[in-house]
């Protein structure tokens, strides 16, 4: 379905270098990058532009802008972010998501990869000595710093990668009046390489679900579009919030699936249960 056709990638930060290994052999198609396309106006991670909608919105308001600008009719974009671990939230996640939307077979297949494996951090310096421990703290200078006079501050000096570069922007930043400023990850992918990493293992992800084809007519993309939680208690019987069945759906002639008790088990734990361990 894609051999020979021209994808085109929605991004300005180097994310074909994660992205085109792993599907141009696998998928035949040709990954091609936009020139003069600024995916900047979508949101960033600096703050100075805010993202209007959620992150699967944005990847697809990025993919069909980069097809219209083109002119294509198959598109990839990809779209990150940095959020607390939902049991340790001290702890940072990053969650990649990698989209392919095909025009020309009404498909839209998402790759997801939620990962602790990130450096994103900040902190507030007051001298270069502190800046430096920092930043060798976080991976620098293979991976980026971005420095501003407060958390707050639209004025940035981003894509710090060398110590005369970040010893220079300290000084700018220091002069005259302020006692400390801010430093922070450069998350861009091409200032970080543990993100591009992760970009990587969600386009394996994405991969995976396009090679999952319809039983019944073929199309790529049979993917779950439906969770069913309720795996009753083992003990009472009572329905669980672990989950119950997976709901498969082609996007194309409707054919669906439901797989029952796809982690395995046929019943839940009483720990989980409701009635059992309230
Ligand atoms: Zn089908
Ligand atoms: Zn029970």
């Amino acid at each position: 379905m894609f051999v020979g056709r021209k994808a085109v990638l929605a991004t300005m930060h180097q994310k074909e270098r994660a992205i085109a290994p792993i599907l141009e052999p696998a998928l035949g198609m040709q990954i091609v990058v936009p020139q003069g396309f600024n995916t900047d106006e979508f949101g960033t991670f600096t703050r100075d532009v805010e993202r209007k909608g959620d992150q699967r919105q944005t990847a697809r308001q990025k993919a069909i802008a980069a097809m219209n600008w083109m002119g294509a009719d198959l598109a990839i974009a990809s779209e990150g972010s940095f959020v607390p671990h939902p049991v340790l939230p001290i702890l940072p996640c990053n969650r990649e998501l990698v989209m392919l939307i095909d025009r020309a077979n009404g498909l839209e297949i998402v790759g997801e990869v939620i990962s602790t494996e990130t450096n994103f951090a900040s902190r507030s310096v007051s001298c270069f000595e502190e800046a430096k421990a920092f930043a060798l703290k976080v991976g620098f200078p293979d991976h980026g710093l971005i420095a501003r006079a407060n958390p707050n501050s639209t004025q940035l000096i981003k894509g710090i990668t060398t110590l005369e570069e970040l010893k220079e922007s300290i000084e700018k930043l220091l002069e005259p009046t302020l006692e400390t400023i801010y430093l922070e990850t450069d998350m861009r992918a091409m200032y970080n390489p543990t993100r591009m990493r992760i970009i990587a293992q969600a386009t394996q992800d994405l991969l995976q679900k396009i090679n999952r084809l319809c039983p019944r007519c073929s199309t790529p993309g049979f993917e779950v579009a439906e969770l069913k939680r309720g795996l009753p208690c083992n003990f009472c019987q009572t329905p669980t919030m672990l989950v119950f069945s997976h709901r498969y759906q082609c996007q194309k002639c409707g054919f669906a699936e439901e797989i029952f008790y796809p982690q395995g088990a046929r019943s839940a734990d009483p720990s989980h249960c409701p009635s059992c361990n309230p």
